[in-house]
């Protein structure tokens, strides 16, 4: 999963996250109990369903029924939809079988019943993934920018060095706080403040290569993270978000538009660096941007 990305799951809002997740959650109940009601027909002295024994079976089950009229977007919004589709299929072709031998009085071989709950076991995995991976993303994410939070940054911050280190290559910080801020949701409003920061935030993510990443690091501060990238290169990076984020155009209603400036500091996570400290570097450095005029770029 990348952020950077901005098709599948990525392009939903946080709101429209959440529902697809409550869909998955309660199509899952449907699917547990569908196996509860399988189960008392193969022990106990109860007859199979009718649809349970049929070929299409699997698009007659509650589950199955949601599942079909689930929108192409919804789908093509992670493979693992596609792959849930054929699970859930090869889950109750086996069902049946199972179901068959019960009402022709045969004895259910154990390979079959195994066969039958690694299918299952496959399905559970999927719809789990599934669900972690939506969850994840909605607890990571910043609702208004769509930029990470910073749930995961120390950790994610970690993982780029330790790769960059054992290639012997850089990995960057640029911290960006937008200048006078305060001013702008003062003189126009919070709405207009928020209109500012998702277009910084787009206007950043348009200048990241697909493994770079973007944090909301505080109210109006993020954090970018270029792995594999020496100083020049984020210095000259750094530059082009300056001039990006200084030629927006915020509109602010009757025609009218504002522009926003930033600072931007920049730092180098060196080798043997701990990750807070690199970014306390980057904080510095954007510190140094601020005092020396604001709207350019300083490096640690
Ligand atoms: P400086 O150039 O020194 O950084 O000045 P500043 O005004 O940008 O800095 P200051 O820290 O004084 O103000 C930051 C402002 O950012 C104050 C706060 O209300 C605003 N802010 C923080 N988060 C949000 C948000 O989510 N939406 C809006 N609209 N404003 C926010
Ligand atoms: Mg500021
Ligand atoms: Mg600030």
């Amino acid at each position: 999963m990348h952020q950077n990305t901005e098709q599948g799951i990525n392009s939903l809002s946080n709101t429209q996250l959440e529902d697809v997740i409550a869909e998955i959650e309660q199509a899952i109940e449907w699917h547990q109990s569908w196996y509860r009601n399988l189960l008392r027909c193969l022990i106990a002295d109860i007859p199979a369903d009718e649809q349970n024994l049929a070929d299409n079976a699997h698009n007659l089950c509650r589950f199955g029924q949601w599942f079909n009229k689930l929108p192409e977007q919804t789908i093509s919004l992670h493979p693992y939809f596609s792959d849930i589709a054929c699970a859930h299929q090869k889950m109750h072709q086996g069902a049946k079988v199972l179901l068959s031998l019960k009402e022709s009085k045969s004895v259910i071989p154990a390979n079959l019943l195994d066969q039958f709950h690694a299918d299952l076991d496959r399905l559970r995995v999927l719809f789990d993934t599934l669900i972690d991976e939506f969850s994840e993303l909605l607890h990571t994410r910043d609702p208004l920018t769509g930029a990470s939070n910073r749930t995961n940054l120390v950790e994610n911050l970690q993982k780029e060095h330790e790769l960059c280190k054992r290639k012997s290559l850089s990995c960057a910080l640029i911290m960006i706080d937008l200048d006078h801020f305060k001013q702008v949701n003062d003189e126009f409003g919070h709405a207009v403040g928020d209109k500012v920061l998702i277009a910084l935030v787009k206007c950043i993510k348009s200048h990241l290569r697909e493994y770079d990443q973007l944090y909301r690091y505080g109210g109006e501060e993020f954090l970018v993270c270029l792995p594999q990238t020496e100083l020049e290169g984020a210095k000259s990076l750094s530059e082009r978000l300056r001039a990006g984020v200084e030629a927006l155009k915020i509109e602010i209603g009757k025609g009218k538009h504002i522009n926003v400036t930033g600072s931007f500091g920049v730092a180098l996570i060196n080798a043997d660096d701990d990750i807070e400290a690199a970014i306390e570097r980057a904080d510095e450095a954007m510190y140094q941007a601020k005092k020396s005029g604001r709207n350019r770029v300083c490096v640690a």
